[in-house]
């Protein structure tokens, strides 16, 4: 899963991101209001932790945009005022959580952790199931029937979007930001060859799912008839 930090304290930035990745999270950070609002609308992020004194755009304008923009991103407001009135303001424009600087890392992963297993696509479970597939987090090993073939990272990382996302059409920009993220200098084509990978491995399981490619918007799954 993939974290957004919207902080402009590099170190508090830099701790929280390091919190969240031993937690396995993917992590990315925006240093003011305006390119954490940019990013968080990019619809890649699965949770956001958003500081409220920001340089540009505040945390609750931030909030209140990504809110008018119908975004429902889980967001957890982090900020040394701890008073009522601002965790009502906060809770108003559409935070999920509010935390009070200084916290405990525990308490910040249990918060990320709440939110992230609020979204009713993520499973709690290890396991996602569609059609005769069964794609095992543990050991990236997806099975059909009585077969099963490992996966690489990257393999597993576009399987388990494809799946959680069923028959929605994805397209690469967004498959290619969420599996190899922001830092990474993956083109396009990386996820066109990783497809072809998943394909060939679809096929070896003798699976009756396809991934389907949609002319100019991307790729969904499939279900064909037996
Ligand atoms: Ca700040």
């Amino acid at each position: 899963m993939r974290a957004l930090v919207v902080e402009d304290e590099k170190r508090l930035a830099e701790t929280v991101r390091d919190l969240l990745r031993l937690d396995g999270y993917l992590v990315d950070i925006s240093y003011d209001g305006e390119s954490g609002l940019d990013n968080a609308l990019s619809g890649i992020y699965d949770v956001c932790v958003l500081d409220i004194m920001l340089p540009k755009l505040d945390g609750f304008e931030v909030l209140r945009r990504l809110r008018r923009e119908g975004s429902g991103l889980p967001v957890l407001l982090l900020t040394a005022r701890s008073d009522l009135a601002d965790r009502v303001r906060g809770l108003d424009s559409g935070a999920d959580y509010y935390l009070a600087k200084p916290f405990e890392p525990k308490e910040l992963l249990a918060c990320i952790r709440a939110l992230t297993r609020r979204q009713p696509e993520i499973r709690e479970t290890d396991v996602i199931a569609y059609g005769d597939l069964e794609l095992n987090k543990n050991g990236f090993l997806l099975r059909c029937g009585g077969r099963e073939i490992r996966l690489s990272r990257k393999e597993y990382g576009l399987m388990e979007l494809l799946m959680l996302n069923r028959e929605r059409v994805l397209d690469k920009e967004t498959m290619l930001l969420k599996v190899w993220g922001y830092e990474s200098d993956a083109e396009e084509n990386s996820v066109e060859v990783y497809i072809s990978f998943l394909r060939r491995k679809l096929a070896h399981l003798r699976s009756g799912v396809r991934i389907k490619t949609i002319r100019m918007a991307g790729y969904c799954l499939e279900k064909t008839p037996e």
